[in-house]
């Protein structure tokens, strides 16, 4: 296993205190690493600083070069990435490989692509005897920290438009999944240039706060919570640093009487639950309205208590445990606390399952309100409410009451009204009569406390770089 971080062209142990790295699936420790000291991280970020100066003024064409030989890699390699990120993470090896593993390697190459037909406004004489043009041009060096539940594809989201669109990078994976990174470290010593992208391992308070609040770094980038987001934004005050901040979400689902009941059961079986739910847009606030109400709740409580997990056999497995003891106890207490509501039953699941392991039961919490915690706070495991409607200008009202911004859906079989609810929901995405589904080519990012950083698409190769004005005089 490679535990060696990145920085410069070295690959390096940290040297400060020692972070036991679990499997969720049983409990154990995989390897204890220690986290970067703090002149590690100033060496890894004037490696980035030492990179930039070449590696911003490559052609677009070069750089394409590059984020193809890091999918070509990454391609090569599935089968043992697959590997280490469900032995890290828990997830089911097949879904790792089969769902996750596409995906990122097609993420480096949509950026391969993308930096090569990026479009802009047209040069001309805007002022008599003068001609005017807008480049695009990297920010500079960018400290980009990625969260726990998709450690690799966090990482392609972040490096594959950041390098893309000339900035170099420091990275930081979460200390709880950085084994995919560090498998990455050395691809990206082997293939690039020297310090454009830097890997260094800590915890958020040390090693985070030291890259956020470091005056060379120009961007931060963060995928996390929203209380995180919000000391990302103090540090980057003091040296204005631009900010792409993913925090998270509480999808909403507006299902109607007229929707089609079987496929929005099969849907939200799968998507209310992927990953256990650790899914900034995962499913999880369902509004059901009356005359589907009761039959909905009974199917989808049937299908829910059919999900795989915890299985010898992983090829049955659908989802994992959660990622700690800490994350399972946080969503075990919040659904205690929704099952202490009178008006609300756990029609299935509830309870943490018997047997090693972080694993909680896929569970499904009927008669919630809009004012309770399970409706307005997002927890981040297996675990579903639905609240009942009778009129959709209500459900529109309660969706768009969160703080959150990310995702949501809409099931009906009209498409119009579909479409409209689709106009009115204030997320960064609304699906209709499907939920949970991205593609490299379209963006990723929230409304309010969500946050407003872009990832995949063109417009995150935008938030990676700066407009500037270039005028000649005549
Ligand atoms: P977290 O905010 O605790 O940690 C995320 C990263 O931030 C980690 O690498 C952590 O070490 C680092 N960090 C923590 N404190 C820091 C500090 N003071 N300075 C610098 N870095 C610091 O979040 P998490 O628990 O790892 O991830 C779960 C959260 O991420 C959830 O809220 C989830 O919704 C959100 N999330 C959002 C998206 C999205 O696309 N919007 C995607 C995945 C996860």
């Amino acid at each position: 296993m490679q535990t060696q971080m990145l920085i410069g062209a070295d690959l390096v142990a940290g040297t400060e205190t020692e972070e036991q790295i679990l499997n969720p699936r049983t409990g154990e420790v995989i390897t204890i690493l220690p986290e970067a000291s703090l002149a590690q991280v100033e060496a890894a970020v004037q490696a980035a600083e030492r990179a930039f100066a070449q590696w911003s003024r490559t052609t677009p064409a070069e750089r394409s070069g590059y984020l193809l030989k890091i999918a070509e890699r990454i391609e090569a390699a599935a089968t043992e990435l697959a590997a280490l990120e469900a032995l890290n993470c828990g997830k089911p090896g097949h879904l790792a490989l089969n769902d996750e593993l596409p995906a990122i390697i097609d993420c480096y190459r949509f950026f391969a692509g993308a930096v090569r037909v990026m479009q802009g406004p047209v040069a001309g004489e805007y002022l008599a005897g003068h001609t005017s043009m807008i480049r695009r041009d990297p920010v500079g060096v960018v400290a980009s920290i990625a969260p726990w539940n998709y450690p690799l594809m966090m990482m392609a989201w972040k490096i594959a438009p950041a390098i893309a669109a000339g900035n170099t990078v420091v990275f930081k994976p979460s200390e709880q999944t950085p084994l995919t990174a560090l498998f990455m470290a050395r691809v990206f010593a082997e293939v690039l240039p020297e310090g454009v992208v830097n890997i260094v391992l800590g915890r958020g308070e040390t090693v985070g706060s030291a890259l956020i609040n470091h005056p060379k770094v120009a961007m931060i980038s963060l995928t996390g919570d929203i209380a995180t987001g919000r000391k990302i934004l103090e540090a980057a005050n003091k040296t204005i640093k631009r900010t792409h901040l993913e925090l998270g979400g509480k999808a909403p689902v507006i299902l109607c009487d007229d929707a089609d009941i079987a496929a929005a059961v099969e849907g939200l079986r799968a998507f209310g639950y992927y990953n256990a739910g650790q899914d900034c847009t995962a499913a999880c606030r369902i509004y059901a309205q009356d005359g589907i109400y009761e039959r909905f709740v009974a199917d989808l409580a049937a299908a829910v208590s059919t999900i795989g997990y915890a299985q010898a056999d992983d090829s049955l497995n659908e989802i994992g445990p959660l990622i700690s003891p800490r994350q399972r106890d946080r969503v075990a207490a919040f659904v205690t606390r929704a099952k202490e509501q009178p008006h609300i039953e756990a029609v299935t699941g509830g309870a943490i399952p018997d047997g090693p392991g972080f694993f909680y039961q896929p569970t499904v919490l009927a008669g919630a309100v809009q004012t309770d915690e399970i409706v307005q706070r997002e927890v981040f495991g297996p675990v579903v409410s639905v609240t009942r409607f009778s009129d959709v200008e209500q459900a529109v009202g309660w969706a768009n009451d969160s703080d959150y911004g990310l995702a949501s859906s809409v099931w009906t079989r009209d498409i119009g009204k579909g479409m409209q609810l689709a106009g009115r929901l204030r997320y960064g995405c609304t699906w209709v009569n499907t939920h949970f589904m991205l593609t490299n080519e379209m963006p990723h990012g929230g409304l309010k406390q969500s946050g407003y950083g872009k990832d995949m698409s063109l417009y995150a190769l935008e938030d990676y770089s700066v407009v500037r004005h270039i005028m000649v005089a005549l």
